[in-house]
């Protein structure tokens, strides 16, 4: 079943990890996508790698510097010049660090902000103004399960998350009367580079903590987002779909 047959998204940090995983799930089921990078190179490696693994699929390749309004309204502008409409954006582009709090750099946690947090704000009101003319859409952000409960290093990630939350919450607020749907996924530890650069001595204790006894996939976490894109969403917002394996922090 096409979940997502004819509608248009756009989806940030989509070269590789969880983007990559949306960007195969939204295609597979009938979306056109713009897939967004932070640079041409990493774009055009992902973009190959679709042509191989999906190919004649509908896609393009974006890399805006996401903090930036003008750059990013023209990228929404150049998705709807190319697919006619935008119906989908998944902010998902993210970074994480796990410095010691007494040895953070401030300069470190403003980059994290600006990435995790602003861009989504700039991402979000460029897609929305399309989406309010259009007569609705959805809107989703990456959060993580650090969002409940913080972590134990490196605050910044966990601050931003919350900072996710809180705009998904209130967005959802005031964009419903517009018919644009604002919801989270929240991913437990998830199998991609950001995890790969973890310690093995660091995972195994943390799957010890997870009732399922796995880390996720980047597909698991695809699935979430598939289901809050798709009209069988068509009343959920505001949420944080947790997609972690009950993991017990
Ligand atoms: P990843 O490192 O594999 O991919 C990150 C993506 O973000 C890449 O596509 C990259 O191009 C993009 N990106 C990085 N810096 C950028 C910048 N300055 N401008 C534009 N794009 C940029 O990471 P991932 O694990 O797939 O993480 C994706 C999202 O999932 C992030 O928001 C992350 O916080 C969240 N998350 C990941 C996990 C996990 O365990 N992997 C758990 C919870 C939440």
């Amino acid at each position: 079943m096409e979940l997502l047959k004819g509608k248009v998204a756009i989806v940030t940090g989509g070269t590789r990890g969880i983007g990559y995983a949306v960007v195969k799930k939204f295609l597979e089921n009938g979306a056109s996508v713009a897939l967004c990078g932070s640079r041409k190179d990493t774009v055009d490696k992902a973009l190959e790698k679709l042509a191989q693994e999906m190919p004649g699929s509908s896609v393009i390749g974006l890399w805006p510097d996401l903090q930036n309004p003008a750059e990013v309204a023209d990228a929404v502008d150049q998705v709807v010049r190319e697919f006619g409409k935008l119906d989908i954006l998944v902010n998902n582009a993210g970074i994480s660090a796990r410095e010691k709090f007494l040895d953070y750099n401030p300069e470190d946690f403003k980059k994290i902000m600006d990435l995790n947090v602003n861009a989504v704000f700039v991402c979000a009101q460029a897609a929305a103004k399309v989406m309010e003319k259009q007569g609705g859409g959805a809107i989703l952000n990456t959060s993580s399960m650090v969002s409940i409960y913080g972590q134990q290093s490196g605050v910044g990630y966990p601050a931003s998350k919350f900072a996710v939350n809180g705009l998904t919450k209130s967005l959802a607020r005031e964009l419903g009367k517009y018919n644009i749907r604002m919801n989270a996924v929240a991913p437990g530890v998830t199998r991609t580079d950001m995890v790969a650069a973890l310690p093995e001595a660091m995972i195994k204790p943390l799957i010890a903590t997870i009732p399922l006894g796995r880390i996720g996939e980047p597909e698991d976490i695809a699935n979430a987002f598939l289901f809050l894109a798709s009209d069988l969403a068509s009343y959920v917002t505001g949420e944080i779909l947790s997609v972690d394996g009950a993991a017990m922090n």
